[in-house]
């Protein structure tokens, strides 16, 4: 295995301890779906580079993008000055987002929008007591503080954080599956939480229709509906996380469309620049957007040093205009299919407890945890890069970039990885 010593020693990689780390593996280059390691081995990559590069590695149409925009300006600041690239981009966006939406701020990363849309909510009340946040468990809004504190409080940071994080309310984990039939009693506890705590409640933030990071998990639309209308009866405003679900991945352009209900605030990252580099995005409607505007400070209290980098927003136009310019959505279908037919025979391994597909998302959930190291070893070895947290193995390919084959691959390693002896 090729790891580099000033790596293990000193530089510190996703939630590790500096003491004996998993080892990593060193990669020279990728281009399409596939790795390619320091030693020459390649591996198939099944996780898109944690749910972001849509259309795989060195694409030739977001490289020409970049170094074009690198030829004018990589950076300038957004206070004061602006630039095509941020147009451009926001008028694409505002064609493919919730018909409601018409502002856009432009943040760092999806962490960064999540603080964004949490102080946005706060401003638009303007009202000290409305400045909590009520959300779902098994939720995952990213690793900044007041988006740890609506992660879901088990298998999110609570544990390492609780005392110095803000209190949210959580109602359960919506129980009904994607494809379940709905079953009313589901949004019940939700309900009774924003009625009883509609004064100091400033929003409810959630992940439409997949919950992410925080259990890989795929809950009924009407879940949404009602949730969009107990919000307005309560004078509470609905934020949407689309970080993870954004360009496609749940097999629409944004999961908001499984259920037909805008939200008040939507947040974008990750596949926003094809993964070339960090960006994200939050869009209001005119009504947010009128009450932040009419508030005490009368300004969105936010403004990151590169807001609305213009490499990024260079890039992420040419991601957003090449994925619209492809049969995205054919494809994306017939990626699950194939996930769908091909993981399916887990189902019948005693430590496995549910497999779920849907859009570019194939989901096997194990009774135990995963030992990481040992499985990431063996995927190695077999010639793919899948990394599960938790009980979850997953695999998100690089949708518009991936072979039926290399699917087919990834499946079928998985299933060889989780296959009980
Ligand atoms: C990844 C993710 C975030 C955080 O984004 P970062 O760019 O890692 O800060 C927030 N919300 C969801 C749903 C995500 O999947």
């Amino acid at each position: 295995m090729v790891h580099d010593n000033f790596d293990r020693e000193h530089l510190w990689h996703p939630y590790t301890s500096t003491h004996n780390p998993l080892p990593t593996y060193k990669v020279r280059e990728a281009h399409g779906a596939v790795l390619t390691l320091d030693d020459g081995r390649e591996l198939i990559d099944g996780m898109s580079s944690w749910w972001c590069v849509i259309h795989g590695y060195n694409n030739p149409v977001l490289n020409e993008a970049a170094k074009r925009q690198i030829d004018r300006m990589s950076h300038v600041m957004f206070g004061g000055l602006t630039h095509e690239p941020a147009i451009e981009l926001g008028k694409l966006l505002l064609e493919i987002l919730p018909p409601s939406m018409e502002h856009i701020f432009y943040a760092d990363s999806g962490s960064v929008a999540t603080e964004v849309a949490m102080k946005m909510a706060v401003q638009a009340h303007d009202n000290p007591r409305k400045t909590n946040f009520a959300t779902i468990r098994s939720g995952y809004h990213g690793d900044t503080w007041n988006a740890m504190s609506v992660c879901d409080p088990v298998t999110g940071m609570h544990g390492a954080f609780g005392p110095a994080l803000p209190i949210r309310h959580f109602a359960p984990a919506p129980q009904c599956g994607f494809h379940d039939e709905w079953d009313p009693a589901d949004f019940e506890p939700m309900r009774e939480l924003i009625r009883s705590n509609a004064d100091n409640l400033a929003a409810v933030i959630l992940e439409p229709i997949v919950q992410g990071a925080g259990g890989m998990r795929f809950y009924h639309p009407q879940y949404l509906r009602e949730l969009r209308k107990e919000c307005d009866a309560n004078g509470v405003l609905l934020i949407f996380d689309e970080i993870a679900t954004g360009f496609g991945r749940t097999g629409k352009l944004f999961a908001w469309e499984h259920a037909g209900v805008e939200p008040d605030i939507m947040l974008i990252g990750k596949a926003i620049t094809g993964g070339y580099m960090t960006f994200s995005a939050v869009a209001t409607n005119a009504r947010t957007a009128e009450m932040i505007s009419n508030s005490q400070s009368g300004v969105m209290m936010h403004g990151p040093t590169f807001m609305g980098n213009p490499l990024a927003c260079a890039v992420a136009v040419a991601s957003t205009r090449l994925l619209l310019s492809l049969p995205w959505q054919k494809r994306i279908g017939e990626i699950e299919a194939i996930m769908k037919e091909r993981l399916a025979p887990a189902r019948g391994f005693s430590n496995v407890d549910d497999v779920r597909v849907l859009g570019g998302i194939g989901v096997v959930q194990l009774k135990e945890d995963v030992n990481l190291g040992e499985f990431q070893k063996r995927c190695v070895e077999e010639g793919v890069w899948i990394r599960p947290f938790g009980k979850n193995a997953y695999i998100m390919p690089p949708y518009m970039a991936v072979s039926d084959e290399q699917v087919i691959k990834l499946c079928d390693a998985l299933l060889k990885l989780v296959r009980p002896e």
